[in-house]
């Protein structure tokens, strides 16, 4: 029975790469893993996988009566659906520890660093099998990705040396050229629906009982969403509706100046203000230094709910 590993809904760079290179490493295991994504991925990781020569791997939403391995996450909000009936055998995650529960021991690997693809790179040396040259270019193009070039909060000293390492193997000899090519990618936001865009990198938690979600956009300069910051509101806004949410978030993040315009919708906006110590005027707000959802975005608001 094959055993699918798969990333995040909304599919990152991060997910994608590590569901194949993780697959691989399973592979040279002796396992039949099949790597999976859950839905359309985002350009940046459209690039990164035409760059390096693959293509998208199957679609995987339902896991029920599926093996799966889950890279990138460990909340069930984020996993394939119907996850009680599938049986879940490893976690390889950097974010703080989810929901997710099993009834067996499984082989469970987090670590505080910036990027699943860091962790991978550990996995790979620890059971000593070499990474392909195209794998250790997917790896590196997911840590640019997570990291923002190192710019984000989340950098460790580990994903920094996992990319010199990765580099070398892939024959990458400038890391800023290929994190340039991404970001150019990821900041596509022409003709795209502006719901589209909310989702395309997207996350929901719980907090207090009150359904908070918040979608990033990582744009090389915030000029690129002038023209659709209406369309992005009334969007939001229906997001908001639709699913029954205390509050929405979309962080307008430009990677260039290191900061957020954070656009909210929400039933109490004093909970944000509290979060992030500023003042709502209109529908977006400036936080400077705010590029990690993760880090930056996400405890604070959860303090402010009282979480
Ligand atoms: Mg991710
Ligand atoms: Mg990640
Ligand atoms: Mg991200």
């Amino acid at each position: 029975m094959s055993v699918y590993v798969v990333g995040h809904k909304s599919p990152d760079t991060d997910s994608v790469a590590s569901a194949i290179a993780y697959a691989e490493l399973k592979k040279s295991m002796g396992v039949d893993a099949v790597a999976a994504v859950q839905g359309e991925i985002n350009p940046e990781a459209k690039m990164v996988l035409d760059k390096f020569g693959f293509s998208v791997p199957e679609t995987l939403t339902d896991g029920a009566g599926k093996k799966l391995i889950l890279v990138d996450h460990s909340d069930i909000a984020q996993a394939p659906d119907n996850l009680g009936d599938a049986e879940i055998i490893e976690i390889v995650d950097h974010h703080k520890i989810g929901d997710i529960t099993t009834n067996n021991p499984i082989f469970f690997c987090a670590m505080p660093v910036g990027c699943t693809g860091t962790v991978l790179k550990q996995l790979y040396d620890m059971n000593n099998i070499e990474i392909p040259a195209n794998i250790a270019g997917i790896m590196l193009a997911s840590i640019l990705s997570d990291t923002v070039l190192f710019k984000s909060p989340t950098t460790t000293d580990s994903d920094k040396e996992a990319c010199d390492a990765l580099a070398k193997i892939a024959g990458i000899s400038d890391m800023e050229a290929l994190a340039m090519e991404m970001f150019k990618a990821k900041s596509a936001v022409a003709g795209v629906p502006a719901k589209d865009l909310i989702f395309r990198d997207y996350k929901d938690f719980d907090m207090k009982g009150n359904k908070v979600g918040c979608g990033q956009l990582e744009l090389v300069d915030l000029s690129l969403v002038e023209d659709v910051r209406d369309d992005l509101l009334s969007a939001l806004r229906e997001v908001k509706t639709e699913g029954g949410r205390h509050t929405v978030l979309l962080m307008l993040t430009d990677i260039m100046k290191e900061g957020t315009d954070l656009m909210v919708v929400s039933d109490d906006n004093s909970y944000v203000e509290k979060a992030y110590n500023v003042k709502l005027d209109g529908p977006t707000v400036w936080v400077d230094g705010m590029m990690s959802r993760k880090k930056q975005t996400i405890p604070p608001l959860q303090d402010a709910f009282g979480c």
